[in-house]
């Protein structure tokens, strides 16, 4: 089969490559992709800078969805031919932590297109139990982007962060995929939202969106901001996957007893806390990662319940993944990147 895959480090050694078509083991399935989804997690992979070794050539792609291919023989619940989305995060399902519904707190979480053969290609192998159906209003290139970003970013609001109606959230970086949707998601729930960015472009079209108030971190003290917009109060809830600075901004934002979801440092992964400041004001930093097969069934019935559709930027074709990669790695983006399979 064809797929976008390294076949060393580095964007000179990504491309259209022939590998091996995926069979189904016990408990497993292949799915026929349709569509794929980029993540900036594709460029963090691509670079080596993970430190993972993989066998090449090793297909990239964490979000997919498609139809079901073939079966393993142990499974009997799904057939081929049945629409699914793909849910990237891939747990071992025997340990304690996957035994209690936790699955991306387990030991050996694993996530496609990092740690093993990814959905940038003509099929993908997975555990039976990392399929979903998606939503019926929705395109298999919309189904595609509904994996990493919109899992990670349900859990960050309501399993880890416990969002409930009428609370306000401030989202941070609102170019990106993740904080796209965690805005996506808090939007029809939370009583204000506010995001920040540092392109006036973003924050326009967040405004544009529904927004609340967009704020320039770079020319404006977020903080500071958020005190004059909330008299004085700050917000309930801060949803960061920047880090740094990003983070420090976010807990000078929140009001007493609040707390800030952390699911990303691309700021920069260290960050001096006020500890005085910490205790005082009772706030809590909570960290976050992917989500639970819970997580991905209730972030699917909520896209549904609402028919939410995803910003779909630009999309392309298999053969033009590399070029789709090098367009994710620009920086004036605002929206996903599908590529269409078949
Ligand atoms: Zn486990």
């Amino acid at each position: 089969m064809k797929a976008i895959a390294l076949n060393g480090y580095g964007f000179d050694n990504v491309k259209l490559s022939e590998v091996e078509d995926p069979r189904p083991g016990a408990g497993e399935v292949v799915v026929r992709i349709k569509a794929a989804a980029l993540n900036r997690l594709d460029l963090w992979t691509l670079s080596g800078d993970l430190k993972i070794s993989h066998e090449f050539p090793h297909p990239l792609g964490a979000d997919g969805a498609g139809e079901i291919d073939s079966v393993g023989d142990d499974v009997s619940n799904l057939k081929p031919g049945t629409p699914v989305v793909i849910n990237p995060g891939i747990s071992c399902r025997g340990c304690e932590l996957c035994r209690a519904g936790e699955h991306s707190e387990c030991p050996r979480f694993r996530i496609l297109g990092e740690h093993l053969p990814g959905t940038l290609a003509e099929k993908v192998r997975v555990p039976a139990t990392n399929v979903f159906p998606f939503p019926g209003h929705l395109s298999y290139g919309e189904a595609a982007t509904f994996g990493v970003t919109y899992i990670t970013a349900y859990r960050m609001l309501f399993t880890r962060g416990r969002l409930r109606p009428g609370e306000w959230v401030l989202i941070t970086g609102i170019g990106g995929g993740l904080a796209q949707s965690l805005f996506q998601l808090a939007r029809p729930v939370a009583g204000r939202v506010y995001v920040t960015s540092s392109s006036d472009g973003k924050l326009k079209r967040a405004t544009d969106a529904g927004a609340d108030a967009a704020i320039n971190y770079r020319s404006e003290d977020v903080g500071k901001t958020i005190r004059g917009l909330t008299g004085k109060r700050g917000v309930d809830m801060v949803v960061d996957s920047a880090g740094g600075e990003s983070l420090i901004q976010g807990l000078r934002s929140l009001r007493k007893g609040g707390r800030v979801v952390i699911a990303g440092a691309t700021a920069g992964s260290t960050a001096k806390l006020d500890l005085d400041r910490l205790f005082w004001n009772q706030l809590q930093v909570i960290g976050s990662t992917m989500g639970s097969d819970a997580d991905v069934s209730d972030m699917l019935r909520l896209v549904g319940g609402m028919k939410l559709r995803p910003v779909v930027e630009r999309t392309f074709t298999l053969d033009q993944g590399v070029e789709a990669l090098r367009h994710l790695d620009s920086d004036e983006r605002f929206g996903k990147i599908v590529v269409e399979v078949l």
